[in-house]
This record gives structure tokens, sequence and C-alpha cells, in this order.
């Protein structure tokens, strides 16, 4: 039993030693008690522009089991973890934040939870108490917003979560370019377990997730998983025609009354606002297009648990 340690990480010069030596003890823990045999730890660089990459080198040359995956730039936080998951050879996979948040301690409960026939535990944050409100509260909102909009997530799970060589390969088969990763492994489906633990605080350096990327995250989520907003846009084309046609209606009861006098606000209002509301909503479909352009290599029809005396595995 091969365990990979996937840790992506960006600028994080003033964490990664500490990290790596409380990683190879937990590892060291768990070689000692049996629960692995073997493993490695994929350390994916997201483009840092510090001396994180200089660090993992040293790292790599010490120890063959060090795996170092470099990007040429930023390509943020998911594809830097989805790089790991892809590049790594162990017969199960747990990724987990640079910062220590993520308390590896944690790891040997989530396999033993894989030793009971799971293959996918995902850690979820009891509490929040070391985050600030701000980050407790835009979380909230969103896992909430994600499940109205009937997005399949975990309630906060981020990303440390614990998966076998079976889910990697049908991970494999994702060939998305708008990668998800929390709505990914919950859609692959496979029997799944739930672990608790409690949120640490980042030991050093500072949050890598400024409001822009956290927004430019939700909203990857919301266009990746849910066509909620495309069918609003729809549902309110619908009834701003509907409404149109009794104005239209309307204003020729009154004509026909002899009742109008020629009206410029009556001309103009509508014109903007329907040509507002036009260019809002085509904004959208756009925003969905771009999405299809980039998802021609299609999601599996399904994925396959296991077989039974059927020889070659389907491929959906
Ligand atoms: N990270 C990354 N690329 C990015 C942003 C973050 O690889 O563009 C990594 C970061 O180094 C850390 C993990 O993703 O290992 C989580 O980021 P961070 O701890 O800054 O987020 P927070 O815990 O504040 O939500
Ligand atoms: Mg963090």
């Amino acid at each position: 039993m091969k365990l990979s340690v996937v840790i992506p990480l960006f600028n994080e010069e003033a964490v990664i030693g500490t990290t790596h030596a409380t990683v190879m003890e937990t590892l060291a823990g768990l070689l000692g008690k049996g629960l692995i045999d073997d493993y490695e730890i994929v350390f994916v660089d997201d483009g840092s522009h510090d001396r994180s990459l200089e660090i993992l080198r040293k790292l790599a040359g010490e120890s063959s089991k060090v795996k170092v995956i470099s990007f040429s730039r930023n390509f943020g936080h998911q594809r830097a973890l989805a790089a790991g998951i892809l590049h790594s050879s162990g017969d199960a996979v747990v990724s987990l934040d640079a910062d220590l948040q993520d308390p590896p301690e944690l790891i040997g409960e989530m396999l033993e939870k894989l030793r009971q026939g799971n293959d996918i535990v995902y850690a979820v944050r009891r509490e929040r108490k070391k985050d600030t409100v701000f980050k407790r509260l835009t979380a909230r909102f969103f896992y909430r917003l994600m499940r109205s909009m009937g997005v399949d997530l975990i309630y906060d799970h981020a990303d440390y979560r614990l998966i076998s060589k079976k889910v990697v390969a049908a991970f494999r088969r994702i060939g998305e370019t708008n990668i998800f990763l929390r709505g990914i492994f919950p859609y692959l489906g496979f029997n799944h377990e739930i672990v608790y633990y409690e949120r640490q605080e980042r030991f050093a350096g500072a949050t890598k997730y400024p409001l822009r990327k956290m927004l430019a995250f939700a909203w990857e989520g919301i266009t990746s998983f849910s066509n909620v907003p495309l069918r609003l846009a729809s549902l309110a084309g619908l009834t701003i025609f509907v409404t149109s046609l009794c104005l239209v209606s309307w204003a020729f009861y009154e004509k026909f009354a002899g009742r109008t006098i020629p009206g410029w606000t009556s001309t103009v209002i509508p014109i903007f606002f329907i040509g507002g509301l036009n260019i809002l909503f085509l904004g959208l479909i756009g925003e969905y297009i771009g999405k299809i352009y980039l998802e021609v290599k299609r999601r599996p029809l399904f994925l396959v648990k296991e077989t039974h005396n059927l020889g070659e595995p389907p491929r959906g």
C-alpha cells in the first residue's frame, strides 16, 4: 500500500520546511503502524515567485520520494491539485494545503476509513474558530448558494481528502479545463466517508486566497456545475416578454379609445430597459458558451465502481 501526499503551494517559502518535516513525521508513524508500506510526496509549485521552488529542488535532491511539479506560472490552487493527483502513483492519494491548516495527523484515520471499503474520505472542518469572521461568513454563504443551485457539495469540506486509485482513474477521465474539485469528487460518486477535524491556524505566511481569487473560485464552481443562472435568465426573459405583450395590448386599447398623447418617456424607457437587459443576458449566455467551448472534451457517460464476470471493464 503506497500513499501519495499531494501538496499544492504558491509562494510558501515560509512554510515548506516545517510542512515537509511534519508530513514526514506523520508518514513515519504510518509506516511504523504498518498502515502503509511506501509513500511519495508530490509538491506542486503553482508558479511561485519566491524561494519555494529552490527549497523544493533541495528536498527532491535529498530524497527520491519527494516529487516536484513546477508550473510555468500561477494556474491556481485547483489545477495545482489536479496536476498532483494526476501525477501521483500511489494506491491512495491524499491532498492537503501547504500551510498545515489541514492537520496531517488525520491521515491515519482517513486511511482506516479507506480500508473499511470507502473510496473517498472527505475531511470536514468541525469548527471554523480559527478563521476570520469574514472568511466564515463568506464560506457559509458560498456553500448555501451552491446548494441552492443544485450543486452537490460536502458542507465545509475543502480540498483535504483521501482517494483511492480507482477514484484517481475516474478523475483522469474528467477532461475539464474549468475544474472545480469540490464538485467533481461528489459527482464521481463511489462509497465515501467523512472524518472531522479542527481547522488549524495558518502557522506562517499569509493567505494566498485574496477576495479576488475567492470570488473567481465561487464563480467557477457555479458555472461549472449549475445552469441555474442561465435558467434564471430565460425565466426573466419570459416574464418580461409576457409583460410586454400585455403592455402592447393595453397601448392599443388606449390608442383606440383615443386617450393617447405623443409620449417620449414611454418610448425611450423600454428601449433602455430592454436593451440593457438584453446585453446583460447575452453576457450571461456568453459565459456559458465560453464553457461549452472549453468543455468539448466532455465528461464520461458513466463511471464504474466494480464489475463481476465482465472481463474488459466498460468505458462510458
Ligand atoms: N495555493 C496555490 N495556488 C494559488 C493559491 C493558493 O497553490 O493560486 C495553495 C496555497 O499555497 C496553499 C493552498 O493552496 O497550500 C491553500 O491556500 P491558502 O492557505 O492561502 O488558502 P486559505 O487557507 O487562506 O483559504
Ligand atoms: Mg490555508
